[in-house]
């Protein structure tokens, strides 16, 4: 098969499409010949060698969808043929955090595609049967590979773990990014009012296009008065924060009594500090959500279907263009995901 390889860490230089060997399914494994993967900004980060597990020469790529080819010795739920999205992390099925529906925290396996095991810059990948969820015949191949880390991050995050009502202001950071212009659909999708925050004010329109209430454009990230002006002085009721450390302060200024912070992204890898007296007096919460269960991403692939939500697929290229897409997202200048066809 083709495979894009990346050779070792580094720049756009570090891509090599070769000729390697289609993987075997080994027993309880289904072949998977993929037709589309998202491009994560993970992605790039692990290309420039901040993720250590990622194996080089390998294959990266965790967002991606296809067709069943083959299925291994007692690989039982699917039929060659059968289109399929994968779940961005393999799972056990067996574990404590697996059997009580958190297969997104299952240690026993080789994690996420795309780092110690192959990932989807590639014709085929072979995965256990469970990373597999179906997709409907509604539903193309490119929306489907957003869906599991992009729209089904920002899902999980806002509904399981931000628990999100309807009428609650949730004030989203890094709003235009892949998680975020999802997140801010989402917000919409359970009835939340949704502040987003952006850097870039040539992005407004994107973001109000997409859902958003009220854009907060802030290049230094200081929007407290703002998410207080907006909220009567009251501040929101669930920060959704993408960036992390460098949204922090203004983030805690501007939660309201009783609200929760949710950390979803950590861009510069920096601690944050917090005086215990400051949660204690506003009862606030600080939570943190990790990628999606499988059984997530089957509703939103069935919400997705319904229109009730939808993908933000920017552009979609071959796989071919890979450092095209790596140029895009590295200089921010997509907007939506990058999907690459093969
Ligand atoms: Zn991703
Ligand atoms: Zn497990």
């Amino acid at each position: 098969m083709k495979a894009m390889i990346l050779k070792g860490y580094g720049g756009l230089e570090q891509f090599a499409m070769e000729e390697v060997p289609t993987p075997k399914p080994q027993t309880g494994e289904v072949l998977v010949r993929i037709r589309a993967n998202g491009v994560c900004y993970h992605d790039v980060l692990a290309r420039q060698g901040h993720f250590p597990r990622t194996k080089t020469p390998g294959i990266i790529g965790h967002e991606i969808a296809g067709d069943v080819a083959e299925l291994g010795a007692g690989a039982g739920g699917f039929k060659v043929g059968d289109r399929v999205a994968l779940v961005m992390k393999d799972h056990c099925g067996h574990c404590r955090p697996c059997l009580k529906g958190h297969d997104n925290l299952c240690q026993n396996t080789g994690g996420i595609f795309g780092e110690e095991i192959p990932g989807g810059y590639a014709e085929y990948i072979s995965v256990r049967a469970h990373a597999l969820v179906r997709i409907p015949d509604e539903v193309s191949y490119e929306e489907a590979s957003v869906v599991p880390c992009a729209m089904g991050t920002a899902y999980h995050g806002l509904h399981a773990i931000g628990k999100v009502q309807p009428g609650e202001a949730v004030l989203i950071t890094g709003a235009t990014g892949g998680v975020g212009i999802h997140a801010v659909q989402v917000a919409r999708m359970l009835g939340a009012r949704v502040i987003a925050v952006t850097t870039s004010a040539g992005k407004t329109d994107f973001l109000r296009q997409h859902g958003a209430d009220e854009v907060i454009v802030s290049p230094d990230l200081e929007f407290v008065q703002e998410a207080r002006r907006l909220t009567n002085g009251e501040g929101v009721d669930v920060i959704f924060n993408i960036v992390g450390q460098l949204a922090w302060n203004a983030a805690l200024k501007s939660m309201a009594l009783g609200a929760r912070h949710v950390f979803v992204g950590n861009l510069n890898a920096a601690p944050v500090n917090l005086r215990p007296a400051h949660a204690i007096l506003k009862e606030l919460f600080f939570l943190g959500t990790d990628g999606v269960t499988r059984g997530e991403v089957e509703t939103l692939l069935e919400l997705v279907r319904l229109k009730r939500i939808s993908t933000v697929v920017g552009a979609t290229m071959p796989l071919a263009d890979v450092v095209k897409a790596h140029a895009s997202m590295e200089s921010r200048t997509s907007l939506g995901r990058i999907v690459l066809t093969m």
